[in-house]
Order: C-alpha cells, then structure tokens, then sequence
C-alpha cells in the first residue's frame, strides 16, 4: 500500500444516510423527463462541462415528484447529504458526457415552496434546507476560497493532497511520509490546490415583514459559485441554503504560521441567533462546507421556476 496513503489520518465514517441519498439522487437524474419526454437535466449537466459552469439547478418539486423520501431527508439532513448530492452530480456527468473528475460541481435548488423569516431562524433549523428572502443592505468583494488544499512538505518534498479546509485556513495534521516528523513546516501549491468563488452579503428584513415597533434584523449571508455578484444592495432576494454556525475562528488552535492567508474569508461575523448556539454547533458541523447559498433569485415577488442565467 502507499505509505502517504496510510498516513492519510482517521478513516473517515461510512454514512449510510449519504450513500443512500448520493444513489437515488443520480437515479432522479437519470430518469426525470420533461414535458417532451426527453431527461431534463441531461443537458445542464452537459451545460456544465463549460468553464464558467459549476453548479447544477434543480427544481427541488422535481424531487418532491421523484421520490417523497429523498426529497424529505434531503430537507431535513441537507447538509449532512449535500456533499453526496454533488457527488451524485459528479458520477452522472461522468457516464454521460466529458467530464473533468477535479472540478468542483454544486447543486442548487429552487422552488422550495415555505418561506422562513430572518427572525424566525432558530437553532432547530440548522442544516436543514432553507428560503429566506430579504433586502440587501451590505455585499463585499469576492474572494477565492480555499476548498481542498495541495501541500508539499518543506522538511522531505513529500506531496499531500487534498487536504480539506474546516472553516479556518487548514494544513496537513502531519506529513505523510512515515519517516517525517513534520507537522508544521508545509507550503501550499496554489496551482494544484482547489478554489471556488466567495462572497458575503448582508440581508435585512423587509418593511412588509417588519411587526410594528421592531428594528429590522439582519443575517449575514454567504454565496459561493454561480451565486456570486449577483446581489446589489437594495434588492429584494430569495436564497435557498441552510443556516450555518461559524465557529469564533480564533478560539481555534493555530497550529503554524500561515504562508497562505485565508483568515479574511474566513472571518465572518454571524447574527445573534446564531452566536447563542456557537459551542452546541461546532460539534455537529465540523466540516469545510461553509456555503450557505448556492441559489439566488432577484426579485421575489417576480420568480418564476428555476434562475439559470446571471444578473
Ligand atoms: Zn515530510
């Protein structure tokens, strides 16, 4: 066996649940036709294969059609199992047309038929898939971040790839060389390392939504692919993702001095309500998937299906 491979860290848990929503989910793609009986997603997945392409937009009333079962864990667990969905899109492309296995591909979801408002974002609703609208007061530039990581050990030259970021900037845990002892002296290769496109913006309740007396609250949102520049403030969207909990990046360890800074993407103020549950939620969402939206629609009141194209 390959040593770097033995030393790769812990085997990472078999998720039942994943698996099983990774096999029906590339089933739905394989079968759900359109009104002229040809496969609907056949040529968004194509589509794809174009540079500019990453993320596939599903109707989530498709789902709902395909199978009640998955669309409801896929509701309830979405971000236990979207890692599986992407991968689902990641096997389909791959039997059906060319296909680049390191490109990073999304998926994104629309027609979700409940809205959720700001104020009514409670902690019982993290990681569940989500709609909520409001006004956009606040956007900031966009950033590549860092997705999964090449490193190449400055001790033994030793390359180590895919090394997964989890919220903050993450270098290997120890070489993997067996005879290396190193666990700091790392340097990232940008080049064969894997990036997507980052934005913040903040959204406001609206006026309408507002009960009388009360001050507008705000949540702070995170686009990532295809979602990006497409929010200008003052208008009113829809975002479809899951509520997230940040962990207060610097109560983490850091373990090295960082040749790669990555602390300003990383460094995001949350709302409120998501501060209060800080410390429960670290623990139940440890990994690097950070997105909270990869859907966006302008203009509430006007949307119609599915948003394909940019602003
Ligand atoms: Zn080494």
């Amino acid at each position: 066996m390959d040593i770097a491979f033995h030393r790769a860290g812990p085997i990472k848990k078999k998720d039942e649940v994943g698996d099983r929503v990774q096999k029906l989910f590339q089933d739905f793609l394989a079968e759900c036709i359109n009104d002229e009986g040809v496969l609907k997603y056949l040529q968004f997945v194509k589509d794809l294969s174009n540079p500019e392409r990453n993320t596939l937009h599903v109707s989530f009333e498709d789902v709902n059609r395909f199978n009640q079962r998955l669309a409801t864990t896929i509701k309830e667990e979405y971000y236990r199992v979207y890692p599986y969905i992407c991968r689902a899109v990641h096997s389909f492309m791959a039997e059906k047309t060319i296909y680049d296995p390191t490109k990073e591909l999304y998926v994104g979801f629309c027609d979700i038929p409940t809205r959720e408002k700001i104020r009514e974002l409670i902690a019982s609703k993290i990681g569940t898939l989500l709609r909520i609208s409001g006004q956009v007061v606040r956007t900031h530039p966009v950033h590549p971040e860092l997705v999964s990581g090449t490193f190449t050990c400055l001790d033994c030259q030793t390359v180590i790839k895919d090394v997964e970021q989890q919220f903050r900037y993450t270098l290997p845990t120890i070489c993997r060389n067996e005879i290396c002892d190193n666990r700091t002296r790392f340097r990232l290769d940008v080049d064969k390392s894997r990036f997507v496109d980052f934005q913040r913006v903040r959204i406001q309740e609206t006026q309408a939504e507002l009960p009388r007396g009360s001050i507008p609250r705000s949540v702070e949102v995170i686009l990532r692919a295809e979602a990006v520049e497409m929010a200008q403030p003052g208008d009113k969207v829809d975002f479809i993702g899951t509520l997230i909990v940040v962990p207060d990046v610097s109560q983490l360890s850091v373990s090295a001095t960082t040749p790669f800074d990555c602390s300003s993407v990383f460094d995001f103020g949350s709302d409120v309500l998501v501060r209060k549950t800080e410390m429960w939620a670290i623990h139940v969402i440890s990994k690097r998937t950070i997105y909270s939206s990869t859907y966006f629609a302008k203009n509430v009141s006007r949307q119609q299906g599915c948003f394909h194209g940019r602003a």
